[in-house]
């Protein structure tokens, strides 16, 4: 068995203590394999004068040089052949400036154990069924944004007995209609089932926001939970304030803080990263994050903001091993009241995009060449 399988198959996903060598094993391995599968990959790391067998200890993970994620936006790397390649994702970015990450069988099924012990950890595992509330895309086949993979993705951690959508694909294009969502939910809200909602917390306020204009009230049955998710950007980007969120939920639906859960994941980086009670965003085992210089691209200390660079061993089909974000944030390494004792991310915001450009086009000229890119 792979290190890789064996660390995503650990049922304890915040077990970092007891999972340290298996994770730096998994991604000496993984680096391993991009090195030897992807021609432009292994002309980076070899320009940096990086040698994948290097990499012996956590502390050496820094050194492993991080791609920016501006990168795949415009190239297509790629560490497996063709016909290994079973799935697509894309960021949801405009035409022409997303990012496009192939997974291969083995991303998936490791990927799966994660998502389950990740949601089993939060107690979103039931077998109770319940009605769902998506307040995002409705899934079309044209529809490859992996976003709406994990809100769909999201209606199986339990049984689901209806399923209703705020973004409906009409004539070519998503549409808004939360006039249908607040039809099904005020129905929802008077069966016997609970009632999960899963979507963009932005479109979750919209509809709450709608209920408060009209003075609608709804008593949510027991064990109903809100699931706010979307891209790593909605957390910033979107006009929420969150203890805002937290009191209408609690006010118009009828469902208490402890029941909020938040998600958040980027399509270079699909990692599940879901919150603790105290809204704390922990790292799991599968990953790891480093906080860099904004500047010399050094790594800092916890408690100190700067660009975010994430690590996993997760994907063989794209070298998506190290990334480097354009978002600032810091890693807290407080103890948290929930008892996990993993670092937790805040995330900040995004930096100017000018330098982030530079670094991307000079690991592109890096990469370019024959091999590798298409
Ligand atoms: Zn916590």
């Amino acid at each position: 068995m792979s290190q890789r399988t064996r660390l995503f198959r650990h049922t304890r996903p915040y077990d970092t203590d007891g999972t340290r060598e298996l994770f730096v094993q998994a991604v000496r391995e993984n680096v391993l394999h991009h090195d030897a599968h992807c021609e432009g990959y292994h002309r980076m790391l070899a320009a940096c004068g990086f040698s994948p067998r290097s990499l012996q200890t956590e502390s050496d993970l820094e050194r492993l040089p991080p791609l920016p994620t501006l990168l795949f936006k415009h190239h297509r790397l790629i560490s497996r052949p063709e016909h290994r390649i079973v799935l697509e994702a894309t960021s949801s970015g405009t035409k022409g400036s997303f990012s496009r990450i192939a997974f291969d069988l083995g991303s998936l099924a490791c990927g799966t154990p994660m998502v389950l012990h990740t949601a089993a950890h939060r107690r979103l595992l039931s077998p109770r069924p319940v009605n769902y509330i998506i307040l995002g895309y409705k899934p079309h086949r044209g529809n490859r944004m992996a976003v709406a993979r994990t809100a769909f993705g999201s209606t199986f951690l339990a049984p689901a007995l209806h399923r209703s959508y705020a973004l409906q694909y009409r004539d070519g294009g998503y549409v808004p209609d939360l006039e249908h969502v607040l039809a099904h939910l005020t129905a929802y809200s008077r069966l016997p089932f609970p009632v999960r909602f899963m979507g963009f917390p932005s479109y979750t306020y919209f509809l709450l926001r709608r209920m408060e204009e009209r003075g609608v009230r709804l008593m949510l049955p027991k064990h109903s939970k809100i699931m706010l998710g979307g891209g790593w950007k909605e957390f910033y980007t979107q006009q929420v304030d969150k203890p805002v969120l937290y009191e209408m939920i609690r006010r118009l639906l009828g469902v208490e803080e402890s029941h909020v859960i938040e998600f958040f994941g980027a399509v270079e980086h699909p990692i599940l990263y879901c919150d603790c009670p105290y809204h704390h965003f922990h790292i799991p085992i599968y990953s790891r994050v480093l906080i860099r210089d904004v500047h010399t691209l050094e790594a800092l200390p916890p408690g100190q903001p700067g660009l975010v660079n994430l690590i996993t061993p997760l994907m063989t089909a794209v070298p998506v091993t190290s990334i480097l974000t354009d978002d600032l944030g810091i890693l807290h390494e407080e103890p948290c009241p929930c008892g996990i004792r993993s670092p937790y991310l805040e995330l900040l915001g995004r930096v100017g995009l000018q330098d982030i450009r530079t670094c991307a086009a000079g690991a592109a000229q890096l990469l370019g060449g024959e091999g590798g890119l298409t």
